[in-house]
């Protein structure tokens, strides 16, 4: 089966980890810092705080932000679930705001609206999250004015958008959010195996983000010099999602090839865009504002369309090729039902969730791989007059 995604490991990638095998520090010796400083540099950002993973990440930034109990946090409904969970995990409440047709990202018109009612009924939210879905930045810059508006903060979900840009520069060099948040999961641009990090330019949320990830607990050398080498003191309740050493210094070694893997997704993309011209799909809508890092390659099926998208990702599946959905919108989850949301109040969820498919999106997609999947798309999409 040719897969949907899958990570690039090189001779450099073995050899960065075996070196830390051999070294003396498995855990919390210089790599993460390490890491965490390659990642701000790179994204034109003060701070980074490594996580175990995405999740974790999200976690802490609604923490750092202040979010407790009766809270509310918005987020998209065409996410992974982990973009709403974390508001979950601090004791609030969820709501979502529908998503641009064209994009998939969050749309900008059903925001608004949906402050100003909020607005009346006093219950605007603390945080929103953005989700750059596939790579493909969300219009920051509106974004941020409404959150000036509305008094809330702004976490950019960009697990899929590392090496993305936005008004030509990096997201994650949130200018206009408070924390952003990538994942270094396997599928995604660069990876750690399992590992995530929270980037921010703010002092204060930097501290927090520290304690939070390390059961919240401080090590300083003032306090230290008081009372005697061996003390700390917790001052919050924390976890432990630290990455390893191990991981960070994968992460490193990723990083180096990192606008390599960038330029051959957006390369792939352009092939499968002139691929798949004139056929009865329509691919996500692109901007001259945002350069994606095409984490993911989505189409969505048109009503002109022979087969439905189910027949599709099954033909598609049955030749090998490892096509996906992303995604199923959160709020139809199971353990979403008892929040009552209502999927008339989603429509453009509702119908992208219908249409959409992703195709097979890596750096090291063959040539013969990608003919194949192109010419079995257009076999199944084209008009067969004859057998109607
Ligand atoms: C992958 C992903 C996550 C979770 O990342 P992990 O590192 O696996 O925890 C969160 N949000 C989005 C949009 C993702 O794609």
């Amino acid at each position: 089966m040719i897969p949907y995604g899958k990570q690039n490991i090189n001779q450099s990638d073995i050899d960065a980890v075996t070196d830390v095998l051999n070294s003396a520090w498995l855990t919390q010796g210089d790599k993460v810092p390490a890491f965490e400083s390659a990642i701000a540099k790179y994204c034109h950002v003060n701070f980074a705080v490594a996580t175990n993973s995405a999740t974790s990440s999200l976690h802490i930034a609604c923490l750092a932000l202040g979010l407790s109990t009766g809270d509310r946090v918005w987020t998209s409904p065409i996410s992974f679930v982990a973009s709403s969970n974390c508001a979950l995990y601090c004791g609030a409440r969820i709501d979502f705001v529908d998503i641009n047709q064209d994009t998939a990202n969050i749309c900008i018109n059903a925001l608004k609206n949906k402050l100003i009612a909020a607005k009346k009924l006093k219950e605007l939210p603390t945080i929103l999250i953005v989700v750059h879905m596939a790579g493909l930045s969300c219009q920051m810059k509106e974004i941020a004015k409404l959150a000036k508006e509305y008094n809330f903060s702004i976490i950019e979900d960009a697990s899929h958008a590392i090496g993305a840009k936005y008004q030509q520069k990096p997201v994650g060099n949130c200018q206009y959010s408070d924390i952003t948040v990538f994942s270094f999961h396997p599928v995604k641009i660069i990876t750690t195996a399992e590992g995530g990090v929270c980037v921010t330019n703010s002092t204060v949320l930097n501290e927090k983000l520290t304690l939070y990830r390390s059961h919240g607990i401080r090590k300083s050398k003032e306090i230290m010099a008081n009372q005697g080498d061996w003390y700390y003191e917790q001052e919050l309740l924390g976890f432990n999602y630290r990455m390893t050493d191990i991981q960070a210094a994968l992460g490193l070694s990723q990083l180096k090839r990192l606008d390599e893997f960038v330029s051959k997704r957006q390369e792939l993309a352009s092939k499968y865009l002139e691929g798949l011209a004139n056929l009865p799909l329509r691919p996500q809508l692109q901007s001259t504002e945002s350069h994606s890092s095409y984490h993911l390659f989505i189409i969505r099926l048109t009503k002109g369309s022979p087969i439905t998208r189910k027949e599709l990702f099954e033909q598609l599946r049955a030749l090998n090729i490892g096509v996906n959905v992303h995604y199923i919108p959160i709020y139809q989850q199971p353990y979403y039902q008892q929040f009552g949301f209502a999927e008339k109040d989603f429509p453009n969820a509702q119908q992208y969730y219908e249409e959409c498919i992703s195709l097979p999106m890596y750096p090291d997609l063959s040539h013969k791989d990608f003919d194949y999947i192109i010419s079995n798309i257009i076999n199944l999409l084209s008009e067969k007059p004859n057998e109607r």
